[in-house]
């Protein structure tokens, strides 16, 4: 039985793929991809001859069958997206799931992925966080989930079309209130990488007043929500607490 190797490709400069990744892509018999024109691009770039064949989303259920074939025939495949790593935002689920169901290896190939690297130099709170991947395209559906979000108090972490950045910005700011810190993480590991962490009402203005910033690819990250300080309670407590004293003896 041969294996499924799911390999991370850069998310913008090429450098980033790692040595592993090259040679798993070299050696294996067919490459599964996202886009075959898009990846046949990265693997020139390489020197990589090794087959490609399509594995989108349309056709990932029933490719699949095929893919499994060639495994259960003795073959490795590697299943790689546009960017990143698969299955983040990406195909790839149905593939691995039916391979793991049919006893195949699975073997994964890490590297680059788009929210980690935001958050590994956003500044944000990196202990515990929760990637929602991206908001629905519909404002009733995008604005129902973020009301869903608001008392969420891990660092939240969303991918974005650039088209909708300043839509979601201003859904973001109406639910979480302007004064909520965010990070804007655009053009990573690219010629105009940029992060600019502002309150919500400012980070929404500043992208508004920039058409640049509304161009090319983002990670947005939140801050989470913080419980009103326990400050509040103590003061009335002090307040209280001085008022017995004052009766005292
Ligand atoms: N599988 C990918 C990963 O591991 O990050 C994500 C694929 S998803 C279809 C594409 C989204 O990821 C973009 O819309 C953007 O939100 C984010 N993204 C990908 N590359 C990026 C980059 N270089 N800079 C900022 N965001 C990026």
């Amino acid at each position: 039985i041969g294996i499924l190797y799911v390999v991370a490709t850069p998310i913008g400069n090429l450098d980033d793929i790692s040595t592993r990744a090259l040679s798993v892509l070299r050696d294996v018999a067919l490459i599964a991809a996202e886009d075959t024109r898009h990846s046949a691009r990265l693997l020139q770039h390489f020197g990589i001859m090794t087959p490609l064949a399509a594995c989108h989303e349309h056709n990932e259920r029933d490719q699949g069958a095929r893919f499994l074939a060639r495994l259960l025939a003795g073959e490795d495949v590697a299943l790689i997206s546009d960017a990143g790593t698969p299955l983040i935002s990406d195909p790839g689920f149905h593939l691995v799931r039916q391979a793991r169901a049919a006893g195949i290896r699975v073997v994964p190939v890490p590297g680059p992925c788009a929210l980690i690297t935001a958050l590994s130099a956003a500044g944000l709170p990196s202990d515990r966080f929760v990637f929602e991947g991206f908001l629905p395209a519909r404002t009733a559906a995008r604005q129902a989930r973020l009301e869903r979000l608001k008392e969420e108090s891990r660092t939240l972490i969303f991918y974005e079309a650039p088209h909708r950045l300043l839509e979601c910005l201003g859904d973001l700011e109406r639910i979480m209130g302007s004064d909520r810190l965010a990070v804007l993480a655009r053009e990573l590991t690219k010629t105009f990488e940029t992060f600019q962490g502002l309150p919500l009402g400012e980070l929404r203005a500043w992208v508004a007043a920039d058409g640049n910033q509304q161009r090319g690819e983002c990670v947005l990250l939140l801050a989470g929500w913080q419980a009103p300080s326990d400050n509040s309670v103590s003061a009335e407590a002090l307040r209280v607490l001085d008022l017995l004293l004052k009766e005292m003896p």
